[in-house]
């Protein structure tokens, strides 16, 4: 019986149980794919308070190991659903069941991809996620954003500030974003705007080169250069198994109060970009895990 069951070991996981762990408690830590999360996608990151550069995969590390120190097994397997009998929790895994007096779910969220060759290979080296984490890499260079959502705008508006161009490729005849972010960029020289069109390749052998576009109406295709692409479709929060436990949004994120309390069973808590919230950064997941641990000792105690 554990005390603490988190499920994902990503930076807002590995902080709480980093957390429970110095609080004394016995932890869990269950991960389906990659310690460390997203953000070992990242080859640099710049942003992260206290370090000047690091990689993803150095930072998922050092807090893989920190958590370890602090005693709590980790174990890689998904959890596919979590039951409640009396005062223990059962989360069922695809290779076991655990028990725990307390589950903790930060899952994260994924960024929907475009699902072509190459992109795995240019991510963090050409193809990025996040403006806010990536942009200061393309000072002065010519980038595209793959989207024409709010997100995507809001990252072209970004961008535009530091870029010497900015082209949006939307895949509708269209923007969806808001018509004062659209106007935003209509106002600004170096920001083109592209529609009815989707990426059908991402070019380049050992280096990125650029992709190319085809158009949805006349097929017709066009080879671009740029230094960087962003890809702003979406994202997709790792919730689903979890919506008879917790209440998840319209998106499909959980709501959360500031103690990582969502509307749940009690004993449930959430923390990092599982949760809605504005920024989606390694410095507020983190914060999320610490205050989610925390909550989730005094519920123990
Ligand atoms: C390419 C890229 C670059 C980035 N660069 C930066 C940057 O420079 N600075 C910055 O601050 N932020 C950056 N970010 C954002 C940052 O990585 C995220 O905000 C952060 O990782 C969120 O942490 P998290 O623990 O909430 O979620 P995640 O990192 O998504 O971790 C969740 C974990 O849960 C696991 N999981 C999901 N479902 C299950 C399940 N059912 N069972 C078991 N495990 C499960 C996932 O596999 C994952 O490992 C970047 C993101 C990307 C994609």
């Amino acid at each position: 019986m554990y005390d603490i069951i988190i499920i994902g070991a990503g930076p807002a996981g590995l902080t709480a149980a980093v957390y429970a762990g110095r609080a004394e408690k016995k932890v869990l830590v269950l991960e389906r794919e990659t310690f460390g999360g997203q953000i070992t996608h990242s080859p640099r990151v710049e942003n992260y308070p206290g370090f000047l550069q690091m990689s993803g995969n150095e930072f998922a590390e050092k807090l893989l190991e920190q958590a370890m120190n602090q005693g709590a097994e980790i174990e890689l397997d998904t959890a596919v659903a979590i039951t409640k009998n009396g005062e223990v929790f059962t989360v069922k895994g695809e290779s076991a069941e655990y028990e725990g007096k307390t589950v903790i779910i930060a899952t994260g969220a994924a960024h929907r991809r475009l699902g072509l060759p190459n992109e795995d290979k240019f991510t963090g080296e050409g193809v990025s996620y996040c403006a806010v984490c990536d942009g200061a890499f393309y000072n002065g260079k010519d980038v595209a954003i793959i989207g024409g959502g709010n997100s995507a705008l809001q990252e072209a508006v970004l961008l535009s500030k530091s870029c010497k161009s900015v082209t949006v490729i939307q895949n509708l005849p269209y923007l969806t974003g808001e018509v004062k972010l659209q106007n935003e960029l209509n106002n600004k020289d170096n920001v083109k705007i592209i529609l009815s069109s989707i990426v059908a390749s991402i070019n380049g052998t050992d280096t990125f080169e650029g992709i190319t576009i085809e158009n949805t109406e006349t097929k017709e295709k066009t080879d671009l250069t740029f230094d960087g692409i962003f890809v702003a479709i979406g994202q997709q929060p790792m919730n689903e198994p979890f919506k008879d436990n917790v209440k998840l949004n319209d998106w499909g994120y959980v709501d959360a109060d500031e103690n990582c309390v969502p509307e749940s069973e009690e004993g449930i808590f959430v923390a990092g970009d599982c949760r809605s919230k504005r920024v989606r950064q390694i410095a507020t997941a983190i914060a999320d895990g610490a205050t989610a641990a925390l909550a989730a000792c005094r519920y123990t105690d």
